[in-house]
């Protein structure tokens, strides 16, 4: 049978978050699903929401992952949104996946910008 994680690098910086090898501003977390914020801020609000599980990217966790862990990451994902206010103000969800999407860090993360305009997303 496949491992699941055979593709998965558990040395990326999301990992060392997890296992707390490397510092972040923690903003909610459940046993599925961790949000933090970014530390390049890209907008007003910018945070990112990843599951607990070693997933590298967005394919990888919906191939993967099991009804509980997706149920719990998108509900946590809901759940920072709606505590940030930005269900009502609006927002910018992006997975950024792969070498063609400029995923840089391989765990599966989505980023969630708000609080301030943003624009339409491509510029030409
Ligand atoms: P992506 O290009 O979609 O893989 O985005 C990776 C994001 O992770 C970037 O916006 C980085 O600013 C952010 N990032 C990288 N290292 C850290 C870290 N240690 N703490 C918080 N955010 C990070």
């Amino acid at each position: 049978m496949k491992d699941k994680h055979q593709n998965y690098d558990n040395q990326n910086v999301f990992a060392k978050i997890l296992r707390g090898q490397v510092p972040c501003e923690i903003f909610y977390q459940t046993d599925d699903m961790m949000s933090f914020y970014d530390s390049d801020p890209k907008a007003a609000i910018h945070l990112l929401c990843i599951p607990k599980g070693s997933y590298k990217d967005f394919s990888d966790f919906n191939a993967c992952g099991s009804l509980k862990e997706k149920t719990g990451f998108w509900d946590g994902v809901a759940y920072v949104v709606k505590q940030l206010g930005l269900d009502v103000g609006g927002f910018r969800m992006i997975a950024n996946q792969g070498k063609g999407g400029g995923q840089e860090v391989p765990h599966f993360h989505v980023h969630i910008m708000g609080g301030s305009p943003l624009g339409t997303l491509a510029s030409s």
